[in-house]
């Protein structure tokens, strides 16, 4: 096996945890590590650790790699891919954005189709992040949920299933030439539509989570109290036969109120242990690049000259809808009128 995906995980680690890496001798490193910042020296090479006991070997079973595996765990994971194989003919998809989109003028002289002028398409580096939450709700026993949910770093829409979709292209840890990035990144702004999504996937589990420890909490306390009572009224028939010997019934007497101690006690209990919580917890992020073809189209409306970005994405083989500035849905017609730029569907409802 080769170790250098795992120097190279090593590395990245260590630079997450902002501390230091040195390379002292070829698969060997001194680490600046935890808390404390002890150094330690690892290797990858085996016959190195058996020379020193100085040295750690860096290796899936020996006990500092697994510390790191652990503590990589704990504080979430984030990588990026770079989807490539898309063939794309640009000529072809110049032509068949004329046939998509439509420019139509309703200015002075009559409805008009625009013919759009455009630029050639180019690729650049458009971006979905998938976050994957877990989520811990505990009531008597533990459950642990996995949720995963993919934002558009355009839309900040949701892709649904995003997931699936990757298995079916090749992935690369980086394109094979520079692509401009399309916009700037804001993971602050796709963390928040993720996390709000995932919010509202949740509140139906916690409802159904909370009704079902609730069903069990009336269902136990109902079993608790029959069982006291039944020893309750097993005490009082025995309190009615000892009716003249007063040793035993002060016996009795104090066997009863041990009960009804006991008693309040498990009924305490049960609150306890149906109480319901929910923990939420960042598991992994997956930054998903891929290239779109973009290209930049100016209309000369009489109305109101325009531009617009036409993008063909590779992913979904699919032309990009535009915003319709006036409703803010998505669509392919865009009408200029007088009175603004409108859809068809709000062109049509006006
Ligand atoms: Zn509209």
């Amino acid at each position: 096996m080769s170790t250098a995906i795992l120097e190279k995980f090593l590395i990245d680690y260590v630079e997450a945890s902002e501390v230091e890496a040195e390379l002292i001798d070829e698969g060997t490193y001194t680490v600046l590590y935890g808390v404390e910042s002890t150094i330690k020296t690892v290797t990858f090479e085996i016959e190195v650790a058996k020379e020193s006991n100085q040295v750690e070997l860096f290796l899936p079973g020996s006990i500092f790699f697994d510390t790191v595996i652990r503590d990589a765990m704990a504080k979430g994971s984030m990588c990026a891919t770079y989807l490539s194989g898309f063939q794309t003919v640009t000529k072809v998809i110049q032509s068949e954005s004329m046939r998509t989109f439509s420019f139509v003028d309703y200015g002075k002289d009559g409805t008009k189709k625009i013919e759009p002028r455009i630029s050639p398409f180019q690729p650049y580096n458009f971006r979905i992040w998938t976050f994957a939450f877990k989520v811990r709700v505990t009531t008597d026993i533990i459950e642990d949920h996995l949720y995963t949910v993919s934002i558009d770093a355009r839309t900040l829409k949701v892709v649904k299933n995003f997931i699936e979709y990757l298995g079916k292209f090749q992935h690369l840890p980086h394109y094979e030439e520079d692509i401009t990035d399309y916009h700037p990144q804001d993971f602050q702004r796709y963390y928040q539509s993720a996390l709000e999504c995932v919010k509202q996937k949740l509140t139906s589990l916690i409802v159904r989570k909370k009704q079902e420890a609730t069903d069990l909490k009336l269902k136990e306390t109902a079993r608790i109290k029959k069982y006291y009572d039944t020893l309750n009224e097993e005490m009082e028939d025995a309190l009615e036969r000892k009716a003249g010997d007063h040793e035993a019934v002060s016996e009795i007497q104090s066997k009863q109120k041990a009960i009804l101690v006991q008693r309040q006690s498990a009924l305490g209990d049960i609150v306890f242990r149906y109480k319901m919580s929910a923990d939420m917890s960042l598991v992994s992020v997956l930054v998903t690049n891929y290239p779109c073809y973009v290209s930049k189209a100016s209309v000369p409306s009489t109305l109101q000259p325009s531009g617009y970005d036409i993008i063909w994405n590779p992913l979904f083989k699919r032309f990009e809808p535009l915003t319709c500035p006036t409703c803010k849905n998505q669509s392919y017609t865009t009408n200029f009128l007088r009175t603004g730029i409108r859809c068809q569907n709000c062109f049509e409802n006006s």
